[in-house]
């Protein structure tokens, strides 16, 4: 009977220190479960809101003959005075050139 008792407590201890060796050496779900601090960054930050400037894609910049303004190319009036082509911001830039170089 005795000897009975001491086979069943020496199995229950060795089970017990199988499960502890497996409880070490197995990962528990909360360890590797833990929130990582390093995620990946949300996308669109200060740098992906940068856009082109669209003027600066059309091409180059012209100077107004009569005020002075850079415009675009694409967008500035362009007009023969003296042999050479004179660009103008605006038609109101024109005629005031073409009056006062008359
Ligand atoms: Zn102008």
């Amino acid at each position: 009977m005795f000897a009975l008792i001491g086979w069943i407590g020496r199995f229950l201890l060795i089970m017990f220190v199988v499960r502890l060796v497996l409880r070490l050496f197995t990962p528990s779900p909360a360890r590797t479960g833990a929130p990582r601090t390093g995620g990946p960054r949300p996308t669109g930050g200060p740098f992906g809101a940068r856009q082109p400037q669209p003027e600066r894609v059309g091409g180059q910049l012209v100077r107004c003959a009569q005020c002075g303004t850079y415009v675009p190319a694409s967008t500035a009036i362009n007009s023969p005075h003296a042999g050479a082509i004179q660009h103008f911001c605006s038609d109101k830039c024109r005629q005031e050139f073409s009056a006062a170089h008359q």
